[in-house]
Order: structure tokens, then C-alpha cells, then sequence
């Protein structure tokens, strides 16, 4: 059987690095493409090219026609520190909109077999999301179109965008809307981190006894996926034949303070919690899976807990590593 070829967009980050690893686990070779090298460590691409995805001249040298698979995790995105500002929100939605606006043109004019594109939670309407108790994020809700970011608008702006493609063109897309990803080999300081590797962080950094901030009253719910966890569920959405677009998410809901206790029980210390103001994005969110299970038969099954056990180690060591 000939080898499969995959194209990885973003394979510079965090997601993108974890599935160049998996494709090229399952014999795929792997093309990477990114602004930039992973930070942490070398990719495993058969071929990495750093490269300005905004741009047409970069598509015309990375994507070979009839590629089997692309993989679209590229975008200018971050922690609720970076997306809830405000004062990133023209670079998000431009440059992020230029990224798939090249893809979705590309994909024709290089006969693309198959597209992955990574959306958001971040879609879904701020109005469904007050409750923190009930937060409603079924795919079916996300109409009428509220999102509470300029970052989600672009997300639904692109969903639609592939979908168009796929309607007019017969582009063959699958399209999943994340809900916060975690793990090893992601972002934990700089401005770009998220909830689990931040609060990571500032856990290891004190003693015993010491005290760790909270942005807001630590209430807002969420629910956070291993990476493990969605590279699988990526690679069995796009061995499938429904187009999504699907949540791939956790449906174990916390609070942040909760998460936070368990990232101290993790580390073996009792710290107090000091709420601050901060950017906080909305009040409830939660993966809701029932279309997941019935189009793909599978969901994610590691808990929280498991998963922030085998973080709290690797971003220790990155923080060690840097002192000496
Ligand atoms: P990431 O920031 O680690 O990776 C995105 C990569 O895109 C970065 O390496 C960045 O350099 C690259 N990029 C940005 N602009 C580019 C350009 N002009 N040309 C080439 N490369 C460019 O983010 P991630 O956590 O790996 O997320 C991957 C995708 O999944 C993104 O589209 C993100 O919006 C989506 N997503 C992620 C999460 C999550 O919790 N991590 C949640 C929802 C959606």
C-alpha cells in the first residue's frame, strides 16, 4: 500500500507537534508547517518548513497536489490572557481568517483529499454560557451566533467558510470544535498559557504554605481534554465519514478553584487562593458529547485528574531546567 502523506498547518505548536507524532506513529510521511520549530522538542516531521501561512506563496510551496490529508491547526491564538484583552483582537481575526482563506482556496486548486480544521468552543453564543452550573454548548446551539470573542467569531467565520467549500467545490472537510486542550509539551509561561499549565505553574513555583492567584472568583466552570485524548479523537473523526462540525472536549466540568486544589494535591502542598481581577471569558462551559458518541461511538475517558498528574511533572521540569 503507498504511504500516506499528511500536511501538518501549526505543526510548530502544541497540538500540531503531538499529531506529527502520532501520523508518523501510524507511517504516514508527514510535511510540518509553522511560523516556527516547536518550542520543546525537535519535530518529527519528515519535512518541516517554517513558513507565514497568511501568505500564497508559502501554499504554493508546501502543499503537492493530491496530499491525502491536511491537518489546520495554525492560528494566532493563546491563554484567556491573549484572547479576552481586547488588544489582540484585529492580529487574531486577521491573520487567523488569511491562514484558512489560503487553505480553503488551496485544498481546490491542489485537489486536497481530505481536510482536518480545528474550531473552538470559543463559538458558541456567551448567552448559553452564564449558568455555571448548566452551560449549554450542543452543536446544535450554536445559533444565533453570539460568541463572546472576536477569536470565536473568526472560528465560526471559518467552519462556515469550509463548509461552503465543501458544498460549492466538494472539498472534503471534517471539522471539530475543541474544548480546552492540555498537556505536556504545551505553552506554561509567556502570556499565551492556559488555565491547567498556568495554575500548574504557579503551584510549583511556591512553598508550602504559600498563596497562588485566581483571576475572577475562581467559579467560571470548564473542562479541560488531554491532548492524548484528542489527537485520538481527531484521527477517528477523520478515518470517519461525518463532517462535524463535532465537539471534541471533556465533559468533566470544575470550577477553577477546583482545579486548582487538585494541581495542589498533585504537588503534595496547601496553598490559599487569592482572587485577583483578570480576564475571564465566560461564566459555565462544558463539552456536551452526545453527537461524538453517536457519529464516532467513542468518547474520551481520562479524568482531569489523571491528566493534570502527568502535566504537573513535565512543566516542573521545564521550570527547574530553566534555573539552572
Ligand atoms: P498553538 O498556538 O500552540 O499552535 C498554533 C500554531 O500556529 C503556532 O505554532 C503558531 O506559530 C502557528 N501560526 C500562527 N500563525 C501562523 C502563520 N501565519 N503561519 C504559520 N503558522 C502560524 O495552539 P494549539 O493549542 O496547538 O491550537 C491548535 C489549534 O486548535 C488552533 O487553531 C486553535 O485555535 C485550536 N484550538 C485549541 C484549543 C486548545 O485548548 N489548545 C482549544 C480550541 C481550539
Amino acid at each position: 500500500m503507498a504511504v500516506k502523506k499528511a500536511l501538518v498547518c501549526g505543526a510548530g505548536g502544541f497540538i500540531g507537534s503531538h499529531m506529527v507524532k502520532r501520523l508518523r506513529a501510524e507511517g504516514y510521511w508527514v510535511r510540518g508547517a509553522d511560523l516556527k520549530n516547536p518550542e520543546f522538542c525537535p519535530s518529527e516531521a519528515n519535512d518541516f518548513v517554517v513558513a507565514d501561512l497568511r501568505l500564497r506563496e508559502s501554499w504554493e510551496a508546501i502543499l503537492d497536489e493530491g496530499m491525502d490529508e491536511v491537518y489546520q491547526f495554525a492560528a494566532d491564538m493563546g491563554g484567556a490572557g491573549y484572547v479576552f484583552s481586547g488588544a489582540n483582537d484585529a492580529a487574531i481575526m486577521h491573520n487567523s481568517a488569511m491562514i484558512n482563506l489560503q487553505m480553503a482556496d488551496f485544498a481546490v486548486l491542489r485537489k486536497v483529499k481530505k481536510i482536518f480544521y480545528s474550531s473552538s468552543a470559543c463559538m458558541y453564543p456567551a448567552y448559553n454560557q452564564e449558568d455555571p452550573d448548566n452551560p449549554k454548548c450542543a452543536e446544535e446551539t450554536a445559533y444565533p451566533a453570539s460568541p463572546d470573542s472576536e477569536y470565536g467569531w473568526e472560528k465560526l467565520f471559518s467552519e462556515r467558510l469550509y463548509l461552503a467549500f465543501n458544498r460549492n467545490f466538494g472539498v472534503n472537510v471534517r471539522i471539530a470544535r475543541f474544548h480546552n486542550i492540555f498537556g505536556i509539551e504545551g505553552t506554561w509561561q509567556g502570556g499565551k498559557e492556559k488555565a491547567p499549565a498556568a495554575l500548574i505553574r504557579k503551584v510549583a513555583e511556591q512553598s508550602d504554605g504559600g498563596e497562588i492567584e485566581v483571576w475572577g472568583d475562581g467559579l467560571q466552570t470548564r473542562s479541560f481534554l488531554y491532548i492524548d485524548e484528542c489527537i485520538e479523537a481527531v484521527r477517528r473523526l477523520m478515518e470517519s465519514s461525518f463532517p462535524g462540525p463535532v465537539n471534541i472536549g471533556s465533559e468533566e466540568m470544575v470550577t477553577i478553584n477546583h482545579m486548582a486544589e487538585m494541581i495542589m494535591k498533585i504537588a503534595g502542598k496547601k496553598l490559599s487562593i487569592k482572587h485577583i481581577s483578570g480576564p475571564l471569558g465566560v461564566r459555565g462551559r462544558n463539552s456536551d458529547n452526545k453527537l461524538l458518541r453517536r457519529e464516532l461511538g467513542w468518547e474520551p475517558s481520562q479524568s482531569l485528574f489523571d491528566g493534570l498528574s502527568k502535566t504537573y511533572p513535565w512543566i516542573y521540569g521545564q521550570m527547574q531546567a530553566e534555573t539552572k
